[in-house]
């Protein structure tokens, strides 16, 4: 579903992703893990074409990015990303931010667009308040309609940077529960993450990034029971 090959990322003179190559299948879902500055949202960037690359080429859903660019647009109505802050309308409804780019971006007409958007409100366990204002809802349930806005335009790939890393601890569990519905559900995602134990429960693979590198990675059990480098293993003793 989605091919990143030998990617170089340079901001300025600073290289920041030297050579990353990753494949993700279908229905796979990929924990990110590392430390800060390791290059985790820019790789998510990049594939979602935010960043342009110097070097390699992404390939998702048969759409393809290189050095010269490609079709930028195509290639973003394949891949849904979720950020830390959720940034939803204020002066929209629920109903209105999921519907909205479904109708601006892809010309999805008005009843087929909350069809959709009542469908994904459902799976993010939000069905019942289509009608609420952001200031109404929790932080969880923001992060969860900002998932379900991602998911109206219906994405082959979901990106998730950090999704919990702003919220409460006691409702970090309802938007991990909803990531895990989705992957359960055959959605392939790649999430970059703190949360280590979901990575390994949750994740079919992880992949340690370090210093602009993909370090290590394997099936998610494997590599956090034996981590290979000592990066990793320094990387996650303080979790053990
Ligand atoms: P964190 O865990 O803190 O989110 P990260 O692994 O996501 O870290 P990135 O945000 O990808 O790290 O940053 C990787 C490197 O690129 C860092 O050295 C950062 O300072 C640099 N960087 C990121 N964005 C820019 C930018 N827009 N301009 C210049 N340098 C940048
Ligand atoms: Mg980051």
């Amino acid at each position: 579903a989605l091919h990143i090959n030998e990617i170089q990322k340079y901001f300025g003179a600073l290289l920041v992703l030297d050579g990353v190559s990753l494949d993700i299948a279908q229905s796979e879902v990929v924990a990110v893990i590392g430390r800060s500055g390791s290059g985790k949202s820019t790789m998510l960037r990049c594939i979602n074409g935010l960043e342009k690359i110097q070097a390699g080429s992404i390939e998702v859903a048969g759409h393809r990015i290189g050095p010269q660019g490609g079709d930028l647009r195509s290639l973003r109505k394949e891949v849904g990303m979720v950020f830390q802050s959720y940034n939803l309308f204020p002066h929209l409804t629920v109903l209105e931010n999921v519907t909205l780019a479904p109708k601006v971006v892809k010309g999805v007409g008005r009843e087929e667009a909350e069809a959709i958007a009542h469908d994904v409100l459902r799976r993010v366990g939000l069905a019942e308040k289509s009608g609420a204002y952001s200031d109404e809802l929790s932080g969880g349930q923001q992060q969860r309609v900002a998932i379900a806005r991602s998911l109206a335009m219906q994405p082959k790939v979901m990106l998730f940077d950090e999704v919990t890393s702003a919220l409460d601890p006691e409702l970090t569990g309802e938007v991990l529960k909803t990531m895990e519905e989705l992957a359960d559900a055959g959605m392939t995602m790649v999430l970059v993450t703190h949360e280590m134990g979901f990575a390994r429960q949750v994740a079919d693979r992880t992949v340690f990034m370090h210093k602009g590198k993909v370090w290590e990675q394997g099936p998610s059990e494997e590599l956090f029971s034996y981590p290979q480098t000592p990066e990793l293993r320094n990387f996650i003793a303080p979790n053990l």
